[in-house]
């Protein structure tokens, strides 16, 4: 039988990017260009490696987000995924992590799968709880923070790498796992695949679709609000030290003022 893997990947705003803040305290996506968030690839790749390894196996990236939030599935499926799930609707607007996992798990439902795959954090939020609220949620294990992961006989193994210890790890599938950035290198998308990619099916739901009444979500639904949020000063100039026969002793000088040293 076919092992169906679950990709849950995030579109988030280029951290490179300057991020502001619309008058209801969310993000203003408008502004910023977004991706796939850089450790979601990590978490692709794991799906493609333990795909290869399957008899048979069927990969579905899933996202939750706006409508260009199809770029970060495009990208998933240029790596090699199968198909793809957006999940997109007006009143996701303003959504928190308890609604983000409320949506996520009911469109995994209703994808079906024997294994989820997460990144670690998403490198927005960074919340890093997502992958355990969707175990809660779904009812299965979670085995979190893995930098190396395979499934062998309905049983998906891993290792998670800690300061003292390494431990071994494994849940009986269904299963939800999340990977490190230690877990390799993501492939990049080649030619090929981002031609195959074109013609992959991306199915779009909302939330009459999952069965998800408006109030659940968004600003309305959500546990948590921002309340106030103030932009960063801007960084000022730093030292610069510049080397005329005194240079050592002024940088040792300056870190020890920092108490670096
Ligand atoms: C439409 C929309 C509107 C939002 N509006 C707001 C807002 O107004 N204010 C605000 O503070 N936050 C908003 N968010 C962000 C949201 O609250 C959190 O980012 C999200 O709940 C998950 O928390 P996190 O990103 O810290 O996840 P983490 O727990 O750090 O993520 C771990 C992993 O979960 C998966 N994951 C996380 N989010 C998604 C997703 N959306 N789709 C697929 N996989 C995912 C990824 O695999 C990721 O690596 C919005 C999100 C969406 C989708």
């Amino acid at each position: 039988m076919s092992l169906r893997i679950v990709v849950c990947v995030k579109y988030v705003p280029d951290a490179t990017g300057d991020r502001h803040f619309a008058d209801d305290l969310t993000v203003d996506r408008d502004d910023v260009d977004g991706l796939l968030s850089e450790l979601d690839e990590y978490a692709v790749e794991q799906a493609l490696q333990i795909a290869d390894e399957a008899d048979d196996a069927e990969i579905t990236v899933l996202t939750v987000g706006p409508e260009d939030a199809k770029d970060a599935l495009r990208k998933a499926l240029s790596m090699g995924a199968d198909k793809a799930v957006h999940v997109e609707d007006d009143d996701l607007h303003g959504t928190d992590v308890m609604g983000s996992s409320l949506v996520l798990a009911k469109a995994i439902e209703k994808t079906g799968y024997d294994l989820v795959v997460c990144g670690m954090a998403s490198t927005d939020g960074t919340m890093g709880v997502l992958p355990a609220l969707l175990s809660e949620r779904l009812g299965v294990p979670q085995v979190t923070l893995l930098s190396e992961v395979s499934v062998e006989a309905g049983v998906v193994k891993g290792r998670r790498d800690g300061d003292a210890a390494s431990e071994a790890l494994e849940a009986a599938l269904p299963a939800v796992v999340s990977v490190t950035d230690q877990s390799g290198e993501a492939r990049y998308p080649s030619f090929k695949g981002i031609m195959a990619a074109k013609k992959k099916p991306v199915e779009s739901w909302d939330l009459e679709d999952l069965e998800i009444e408006a109030g659940e979500v968004g600003l309305e639904g959500a546990w948590t609000k921002v309340d106030s949020a103030t932009e960063r000063p801007a960084r000022s100039a730093g030292t610069i030290v510049k080397d005329e026969g005194e240079g050592g002793r002024q940088l040792a000088e300056f870190l020890a003022g920092q108490k670096f040293i």
